[in-house]
């Protein structure tokens, strides 16, 4: 018999899935992680180009290793031998088949949330690559609008922060303080209420805690 805890986030899943699906999005829960990879590797045909956002999620379960083991066009800043070229790399990823990200938050309404800094990622999400996969643990399901951009704003931001080694606010109180630093890695924020054209935009939600 399942843990409630599982249980819960099953149903928490399929019911967010289900209204992501009513905004034209293609959704789908996958329990695990492990599940999560095969499905967006399914998703994925071999010798498409793919490339992603600076996304924690996306490589802590695996997924970026298991495209660049396979047969695919992978466009990795990662790998980028000067940040001039990183940043061509990134322009790049705007013209891909495949674009990877997590994200910020995602209401229990089916409303994604980001917050970006150059804005490479939220670019992607809203035009460019033929396709998008969103990756969301179900940590950032939230119960609605304003509390998805509190959570992008006060939990992802600083955590981001903090992990950059950036000079604001939020890095040393761990709260946001709606600076304007110049290390600030909030220039853009994304709110995606519909998935136009319909179904251009994958959303994987994970019944596992993943990023942040
Ligand atoms: S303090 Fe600045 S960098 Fe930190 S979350 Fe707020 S706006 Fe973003």
């Amino acid at each position: 018999m399942a843990e409630p805890k599982e249980t819960r986030n099953d149903l928490l899943g399929a019911y967010v899935t289900e209204k992501l699906a009513a905004r034209h999005f293609d959704a789908y829960y996958c329990p695990t992680a492990q599940q999560a990879v095969q499905k967006a590797m399914e998703l994925i045909p071999e010798g498409s180009s793919v490339s992603w956002g600076g996304s924690m999620s996306i490589r802590d379960m695996g997924l970026t290793k298991a495209l660049h083991a396979g047969n695919y066009n992978v466009l990795d800043r990662d790998f980028a031998p000067t940040p001039e070229e990183a940043a061509q790399i990134q322009r790049q990823a705007l013209l891909t088949d495949y674009f990877l990200t997590s994200t910020n938050a995602l209401s229990k309404d089916g409303i994604l949330v980001n917050i970006d800094g150059t804005g490479n990622r939220v670019a992607a999400m809203c035009f460019g690559p033929k396709h998008v996969i969103v990756i969301c643990g179900i940590n950032k399901i939230t119960p609605d609008l304003d509390s998805a951009v509190a959570r992008a704003r006060n939990t992802a931001a600083p955590i981001n922060s903090i992990r950059l080694s950036k000079n604001t606010p939020c890095a040393k109180t761990g709260t946001c303080h709606n600076c304007n630093a110049p290390d600030c890695i909030c220039a853009q924020f994304l709110i995606s209420r519909i998935c136009k054209p319909a179904k251009r935009i994958h959303v994987i939600i994970v019944g596992e805690e993943l990023g942040y």
